[in-house]
């Protein structure tokens, strides 16, 4: 029997991670690439490669993105397109009834009227923002409409009305993390980022809202 040294079970050890760190090396600068492509054309190269790639090796591909000098926002928002246009075929599929949209609370006038339910915010119909008038319209396609203040909210209300896809608006963090929080209970979701960031009367661009939440399967 050949008896292992400690150096040599140490060296061992040492190409072991010298291997693991060249494969991901090499994997993230793969991403870099096809990343760095598809945003400068603006499509989608590999978007199977790429969606594993951005959850598994996030840390190791911004340090090369810094690298080459690519914003963190753009990266944010590039994971937030590539996710949606992913689950753009399974959600497009989905009856209106089967969607539920959720509306950010910040998205309201300061001096909103709504009361807190355990539903969310129940929106009053004052028209001093433009959920009053856009709810309704979600609403006559047959999505159901929420108006949250957390995720927490989000979580329960999907737990109790079992949608089988979701649009979610936000600030772009909120959208990045609610994606990835979708993509865990299997849900296809379409993230939409406010125009307007910050905690209060923030905006977005609603026809593009009410497109992405009724759209179909294309033809
Ligand atoms: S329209 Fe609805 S959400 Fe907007 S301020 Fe009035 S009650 Fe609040």
């Amino acid at each position: 029997m050949f008896a292992i040294t400690l150096d040599q079970a140490m060296a061992a050890l040492g190409y072991a991670v010298l291997t693991i760190t060249v494969v991901l090396s090499v994997l993230a600068l793969i991403m870099l690439v096809v990343t760095s492509i598809s945003m400068r054309r603006g499509r989608f190269y590999l978007p199977r490669l790429l969606r594993p790639g951005l959850i598994i090796l996030e840390g190791l591909a911004k340090i090369l993105w810094r690298v080459s000098n690519l914003d963190d926002r753009e990266i944010i928002s590039f994971s937030i397109r590539l996710h949606n246009q992913l689950n753009r075929e399974r959600f497009s599929k989905l009856a209106m009834e089967d969607r539920m949209v959720f509306l950010p609370q910040c998205l309201r006038s300061m001096d909103c009227p709504s009361n807190l339910s355990i539903e969310g915010l129940v929106c009053k119909r004052c028209m001093r923002c433009e959920i009053g008038r856009s709810i309704d319209e979600l609403e006559g396609h047959g999505c159901k409409v929420s108006i949250v203040p957390g995720s927490t909210f989000l979580k329960r209300l999907v737990k109790k009305y079992r949608p089988k896809g979701i649009v979610g608006v936000g600030c772009l963090m909120e959208v990045k993390e609610g994606l990835e929080m979708t993509d865990r209970m299997d849900l296809p979701a379409m993230g939409v980022v406010t125009t307007k960031d910050g905690c209060v009367e923030t905006a977005v661009d609603w026809p593009t809202l009410i497109e992405i939440a009724t759209m179909r399967p294309e033809a």
